[in-house]
C-alpha cells in the first residue's frame, strides 16, 4: 500500500510523544500508538485499505498532503478516481437480456469477443471500447482509484477483467460496502487539488463537482437504455473506439496533467479544479 510510509512514520513518532497522542491511526477502535479506545466518530473508516483501519481527520489530512506532494514531486502523477458502470463498462443481469440479445451469452468470453464476459455472479459485462488503452495511458499520469456504487463482490469480479494483476488499482477500490450513500473524496487519500474524477453520474458527488469530468453514459445492452434510440446490441454496433467517451476523456486528462506540471515553481499552488474550468472540453473533443 502506497500510503504506508506516512502511517509508519507518524505512528512511531506519536508513540514516542506519549501523552500528547491525538489518536491518528486507529485499528478496530484502539489507537495504534497509545492503545486507548477511540470513538468511531473521531475520524473516518478506511476499511477498503486495511480492515478495521480508522484515521482521525488530522491523520487523513496529513496522509492526503503527503501522498499528493510525494507523487507530484517524485513521480509526476496526479490522482484519478474512476467509476465502473456506464463509465468503463456496461453490465446487465443475464435474466434481463432481451430475446434478441440472448445470443450474446454464447459469445461472451469467446476468442472473438475479448470485450464481452459472463461473470460468476450471473452478470454479462461489456467493456467500453478503448478501456484497456485508456487505463494503460492514464496510469502513466495518475495513481488510480475505482469508486463504485456496486458491491465489493461485483467490483472484484470486474477488476479480474480490467486489472487482473492489480497493477492499476492495487487496493484502491472503494465500493458500496464502504461508501453506501454518496461518493466522497474524503475517502481518497490525496489532496483534492490533485484529484480528477471521471463518472457518468454527477449527482452522487455532492461535494466534489468541481473535480468531476462527466463522461457520457455507455449503454451497450437494451435494457434501461435511452428510449429514443436503438441499443448497440440491436444495431450490432458499438461506440467509436477512437472518438468515443473514454478516448475523449483521455485527451482532457492529458491537458489537465500537462497544465498541472507545466511550471515547476507553481506546483504547490496548482489545482485541477481550476484547470478543469479553463479547458474547453467541447473544443478538445470535436471530431477532426
Ligand atoms: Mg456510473
Ligand atoms: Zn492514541
Amino acid at each position: 500500500m502506497e500510503v504506508e510510509p506516512a502511517i509508519n512514520e507518524s505512528s512511531s513518532s506519536l508513540s514516542s510523544s506519549g501523552s500528547s497522542c491525538g489518536h491518528w491511526y486507529v485499528r478496530y477502535g484502539v489507537c495504534i500508538a497509545c492503545k486507548s479506545t477511540v470513538n468511531k466518530r473521531q475520524g473516518r473508516a478506511f476499511d477498503y485499505l486495511v480492515q478495521g483501519l480508522q484515521l482521525s481527520h488530522e491523520a487523513a489530512a496529513f496522509t492526503k498532503r503527503f501522498t499528493t506532494e510525494f507523487y507530484c514531486l517524485n513521480e509526476k502523477k496526479l490522482h484519478l478516481v474512476l467509476d465502473l458502470d456506464h463509465t468503463l463498462l456496461h453490465s446487465i443481469r443475464v435474466s434481463l437480456l432481451s430475446e434478441t440479445e440472448r445470443y450474446l451469452i454464447e459469445e461472451a468470453g469467446s476468442t472473438t469477443r475479448g470485450d464481452l464476459w459472463k461473470l460468476d455472479i450471473d452478470y454479462l459485462t461489456k467493456l467500453r471500447p478503448f478501456v484497456h488503452e485508456f487505463l494503460k495511458e492514464a496510469n502513466e499520469m495518475f495513481t488510480m482509484y475505482v469508486y463504485t456504487m456496486g458491491t465489493r463482490v461485483y467490483a472484484e469480479s470486474l477488476l479480474k477483467l480490467i486489472d487482473p494483476k492489480g497493477i492499476y488499482f492495487g487496493d484502491r477500490v472503494i465500493t458500496r460496502d464502504e461508501s453506501p450513500y454518496v461518493k466522497t473524496l474524503d475517502l481518497v487519500l490525496a489532496e483534492e487539488r490533485g484529484v480528477v474524477i471521471v463518472d457518468d453520474t454527477r449527482d452522487v458527488w455532492t461535494h466534489h463537482k468541481s473535480n468531476l469530468v462527466e463522461i457520457n453514459e455507455y449503454h451497450y445492452f437494451g435494457v434501461n437504455g435511452p428510449e429514443e434510440s436503438k441499443s448497440y446490441t440491436e444495431e450490432k454496433k458499438d461506440e467509436s473506439k477512437n472518438n468515443g467517451g473514454l478516448a475523449n476523456v483521455l485527451k482532457l486528462l492529458k491537458e489537465v496533467h500537462y497544465g498541472f506540471f507545466r511550471v515547476k515553481e507553481e506546483l504547490e499552488s496548482q489545482d485541477v479544479r481550476f484547470l478543469l474550468q479553463e479547458i474547453d472540453f467541447k473544443l478538445l473533443t470535436k471530431e477532426a
